[in-house]
């Protein structure tokens, strides 16, 4: 596996739990999950993300988008049971709520309730959003609730899923994949990757999850995966007069395509920015934060006490994620562009079936 974002550390740690050898290489490996210095530098999508897990309120109810929706959010439970661990506790938090921003979108949505009530779905009003406790000043056009949907913190994922790796035995390798080689399968294994320790090694399935930078390594051999890069910037802000909506805060609130999401006493991230390019904008937290002129006074008093971006990858010409088998042992994951958190167990799923087509597990 090349790659440990949640899309590759959770396919790894899926692939050993099904009984395969399992090795992980990431020059991050070497590193502690935080986000520090990350004023100056992009950071992994995953360390980025907000963990959102917008499943059952997908629009589409048909197609491979909303059957990874739907693979994922039943998988997400069990792989949050699996992982919880006194040393890395994780928990999934719900509900989420979605505000209408017109009377379309307000219909939309009744109907999307009225068609997935079975899935947690329920719309509501301007007037009756006091006796749900919709924690909003003004929901003018009502909105959605979806109990199951909401949100996995990606920091504390990605330790337990750290830590489950190495209980799995899966070897984790702190370096950067520099170079791909096909070999000759007689002669051994069938692909040959080079390190930038200096140290060459071999496997016999290779499979990419390293988001914007599978194009480069799929390049020289042929594959043409172009992607963009799209940018996300998240602020952490401090709210000093909370109001009595902030004690029905669901896990996450979403006004104007924008998550607001509590965290502490008093503190909320709001994320994130839709940008093109690799260059964070001074001006796009600003608007993001006037939530198109919907946001209430105390939000646009908050003090901004952090902030932090992060690059998606979105496949240019091709609808997000990719998954494809490019040739024997060579499996692209990639590509999750918005939903990349959501993903994982869908795509460690998908994964694990293309590996029981091609390979045997050992006997133990
Ligand atoms: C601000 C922001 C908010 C987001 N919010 C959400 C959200 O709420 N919900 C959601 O589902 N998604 C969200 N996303 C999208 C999500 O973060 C991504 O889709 C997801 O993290 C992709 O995971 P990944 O494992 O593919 O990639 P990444 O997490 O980017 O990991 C790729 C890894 O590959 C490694 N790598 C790169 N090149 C090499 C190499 N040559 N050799 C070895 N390793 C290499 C990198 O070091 C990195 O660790 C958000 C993204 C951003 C930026």
């Amino acid at each position: 596996m090349i790659g440990a974002g949640a899309v590759g550390a959770g396919t790894a740690w899926h692939l050993a739990r099904q009984g395969h050898n399992v090795s992980l290489i990431d020059p991050s490996l070497e590193a502690p999950i935080q986000r520090n210095n990350s004023l100056d530098q992009a950071l992994n999508g995953t360390t980025a993300s907000l963990g959102v897990l917008m499943g059952h309120v997908f629009r589409r109810s048909s197609g491979r988008a909303w059957r990874l929706r739907q693979r994922s959010m039943e998988l997400w439970p069990q792989w949050v049971e699996r992982l919880n661990h006194p040393d890395t506790p994780l928990q999934l938090d719900s509900p989420l709520i979605q505000l209408a921003s017109d009377p379309v979108e307000s219909e939309r949505m009744q109907s999307l309730a009225n068609q997935r009530r079975e899935l947690g779905l329920e719309s509501f009003s301007s007037a009756n959003s006091e006796s749900h406790q919709i924690p909003w000043p003004n929901p003018g056009h009502g909105g959605l609730c979806s109990h199951n949907d909401g949100r996995i913190d990606p920091l504390a994922l990605q330790r337990a899923l750290r830590r489950s790796l190495k209980t799995e035995e899966v070897a984790l390798l702190p370096a950067r994949v520099t170079a791909l080689h096909r070999q000759n399968p007689d002669e051994g294994n069938r692909w040959g990757l080079e390190l930038d320790t200096g140290h060459n090694t071999h496997y016999d399935v290779v499979v990419i999850c390293t988001a914007l930078a599978s194009a480069l390594l799929l390049q020289p051999l042929g594959h043409e995966f172009p992607m963009e890069a799209v940018l996300g910037q998240v602020l952490d802000l401090q709210v000093s007069a909370t109001t009595k909506a902030w004690d029905h805060w669901p896990a996450v609130l979403v006004c104007n395509g924008v998550n607001l999401i509590r965290h502490g006493h008093n503190r909320l991230w709001l994320g994130a920015t839709l940008e093109h390019g690799e260059e964070p904008s001074t001006e796009e937290p600003s608007i993001m934060r006037r939530l198109d002129g919907l946001a209430p006074n105390w939000l646009q008093e908050a003090e901004v006490v952090d902030q932090w971006h992060g690059l998606r990858a979105r496949p240019s010409g091709r609808p997000a994620p990719l998954l494809e088998v490019l040739e024997p042992g060579l499996i692209l994951a990639s590509g999750h562009y918005r939903n990349g958190v959501l993903l994982a167990p869908a795509t460690a799923d998908w994964v694990g079936q293309q590996m029981m087509n091609t390979t045997k597990i050992p006997a133990s």
